[in-house]
């Protein structure tokens, strides 16, 4: 069998690439300053967080209530996350010093029994573990031992993991005793963290622990039935003792193997279907692993936005049905798309098979990277794939929809979420294994590796979304065998490889193409085309019916109004007059610009909602930029998917 494919170490590889610096090196520049300080209820006009307040006052070191939501924590725990991942790739004291501190205040919040969670020791204490369903306690932990494990692996400093280690033990003490046998939690997140905590510490009990919470769900009576039942039940968000358990909601409306399709909440349910991944591997449960394969095709090809939203429901953040994707009431939160890359690579590196690294790249690239405003103090929660701000109205049904991005959020669980997952990018772009090299996204920068026990040094040029070349400049410190594979995405077409200036024909294995070694200083210079294209949608998915539209690589593109002026659904794109593209390196940071040809309907002169003719067409041009950048020049419409004529 096949090795599993690993992550590259983060202080392994280095990335400068002119996409992707716009957003990896605003995390140490901006993203973590701000963060901290909202954390700390310095930014001015932003919703409150009091987070670190939270923790003092847990610890005994200030007066106060706990304010926020109950999983208030999880932003701290983000924020370490996010901190030691770009410690690996740029060491700053300054930051470490204040990651250590905040550290020893999450240690004096701490329980002597190694509980953790500053809502339930400040406001609850008697009501820990009493409501799962919405305590989100189990959520939390998660998230500290993520950010644990993360801090432990790039310092080396064990402070963290001892504390979270702490919390692992006690969860593994309580939810093995009679009472909690059954329990699990109702927002997954702790599955997926056990497994991390295992893989550095070798514990096997958290491993077991993390597969017990994922074969616990939709067993007969469900346990959130019972233990609402108990009289230090306390509720959360508007919960009563009777309210109705929407068991898809939670994913546990079946066990896990049964299910066949992506249900409830989105979060949620990507984060669950990460630690089956995790889990479907390390037990060798293929009736596990086929779960994930079937749940990945259901959210591929019925329920994802073209930008690797899911989640389409503003209301409860959820799953609907199939083709149920529509465009200006989007949810498609961009935590959703972070579970969703985090699932993809673990599938990833389960299987070699490209088709999960082309999904990973659509979330990143399109709805994780329009989630940070360029200046990077600015984000959205939700990605809908059409705006007219005028009808982004609070109290009514597109009050979650913002046209532009937001400062902060009182539920932020997007913004620290976002800093992790590009501080740790090169996790998603580059893995190992003892046979070879996958190179996964393309960027430029270096890493290094081994094959077959040798260390190779790999320095990588492109100018990728915007060009399909890549060179690779290869250094082994002797004869190095094993694999270098290089993905052949689904959208590039006509692959060809040099090595040294030859052509070669490496074989294609699930969208990778296999050069075989050995390796000592070797050029590969591999490119396939990826010219501008219009997509059409299956027309069952009723809001894209008669419409296209426009990608280019991974990138969807869409219309703004800066470009395009006002009431962007009068537009209409003529599908066989093609596209032109221009690389404009002044607009946006440097970005290829789309063209069409199409038509524009005109309002009536006299102003008349409804008449008995048709609106008159004028010819018009249409001007795309990609979508990951929309909102970042002044506010207005943007549009997606376009009108064909
Ligand atoms: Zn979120």
């Amino acid at each position: 069998m096949a090795a599993r494919l690993e992550p590259i170490g983060l202080k392994d590889i280095s990335i400068h690439d002119p996409f992707w610096d716009r957003y990896t090196q605003l995390v140490p520049e901006k993203m973590l300053p701000y963060q901290w300080r909202a954390l700390n209820d310095e930014i001015p006009d932003a919703e409150p967080s009091h987070c670190i307040e939270n923790f003092r006052i847990a610890a005994g070191e200030a007066e106060g209530r706990f304010y926020g939501f109950v999983f208030q924590d999880t932003d701290l725990a983000k924020f370490l996350e996010a901190a030691a991942y770009t410690l690996a790739w740029r060491p700053d004291p300054d930051l470490e010093a204040l990651a250590d501190e905040a550290i020893d205040l999450i240690g004096r919040a701490q329980e002597p029994d190694g509980y953790l969670d500053t809502y339930f020791t400040i406001e609850a204490p008697k009501s820990k573990f009493r409501n799962l369903r919405y305590g989100h306690e189990l959520y939390t932990a998660g998230h500290m031992i993520e950010a644990a494990v993360a801090y432990y692996q790039v310092t080396g400093k064990r402070a963290f993991l001892d504390i979270m280690c702490r919390t692992a033990d006690m969860i593994c003490r309580v939810f093995r005793t009679a009472e909690f046998q059954a329990a699990y939690p109702g927002h997954e997140e702790i599955e997926l963290a056990l497994i991390r905590l295992y893989d550095v510490t070798g514990r096997r009990d958290y491993l077991d622990m993390a597969r017990d919470f994922v074969d616990r769900r939709g067993a007969d009576p469900d346990y959130f039935l019972r233990e609402a039942e108990h009289p230090d039940w306390i509720p959360f968000f508007g919960q009563t003792r009777t309210s109705p358990l929407e068991r898809p909601y939670h994913q546990c409306h079946l066990p896990v193997r049964e299910q066949t399709a992506a249900e409830g909440h989105a979060v949620r349910a990507v984060y669950l279907y990460s630690a089956m991944a995790d889990l479907a591997w390390a037990y060798q449960d293929k009736t596990l692993s086929d779960a994930c394969e079937r749940l990945y095709e259901n959210i591929t090809q019925r329920r994802m936005y073209i930008t690797g939203g899911i989640g389409s429901s503003g209301y409860f953040e959820r799953f609907t049905t199939d083709f149920d994707l529509p465009n200006d009431s989007a949810y498609a939160e961009s935590c959703a798309s972070i579970g969703l890359a985090m699932f993809c690579r673990r599938m990833l590196q389960n299987t070699r098979d490209g088709k999960y690294a082309d999904t990973m790249e659509r979330a990143l690239m399109n709805t994780v990277t329009a989630g940070a405003a360029l200046t990077g103090d600015a984000f959205f929660y939700v990605n809908p794939l059409a705006v007219w701000p005028d009808n982004c109205m609070e109290e009514t049904s597109m009050a979650h929809v913002k046209p532009v991005r937001q400062k902060w959020f009182g539920c932020a669980c997007c913004p620290p979420n976002i800093a992790r997952t590009f501080a740790s990018l090169g996790q998603y772009a580059v893995m190992t294994a003892p046979d070879g090299i996958w190179l996964n996204l393309f960027f430029a920068g270096e890493f290094t590796a081994s094959l077959g026990g040798v260390p190779v040094s790999i320095r990588c040029e492109t100018a990728f979304p915007f060009s399909g070349e890549i060179t690779l400049h290869i250094h082994a410190e002797g004869p190095a065998q094993g694999t270098l594979a290089l993905r052949l995405p689904a959208y590039g077409t006509d692959p060809s490889v040099l090595r040294n200036g030859e052509a070669v024909r490496p074989r294609l294995e699930k969208g990778y193409l296999y050069l075989d070694g050995p390796w000592q200083d070797d050029t590969v210079q591999y490119r396939f085309a990826m010219p501008p294209r219009f997509v059409w949608a299956d027309p069952r998915l009723r809001a894209d019916t008669g419409r296209a539209a426009v990608m280019k690589g991974p990138l969807v593109y869409c219309l703004e109004e800066t470009d395009n002026g006002s009431d962007l659904a009068a537009l209409a794109i003529d599908t066989a007059a093609g596209l032109t593209e221009e690389y404009d390196p002044a607009l946006l940071g440097g970005t290829t610009v789309i063209r069409a040809r199409g038509k524009r309907l005109r309002a009536d002169a006299d102003g008349a909602l409804y008449r008995n003719t048709p609106p008159e067409e004028t010819d018009a041009e249409l001007t795309f930029i990609p979508y990951c950048f929309w909102g970042n020049r002044a506010p207005g419409e943007m549009q997606v998917w376009t009108r064909t004529c």
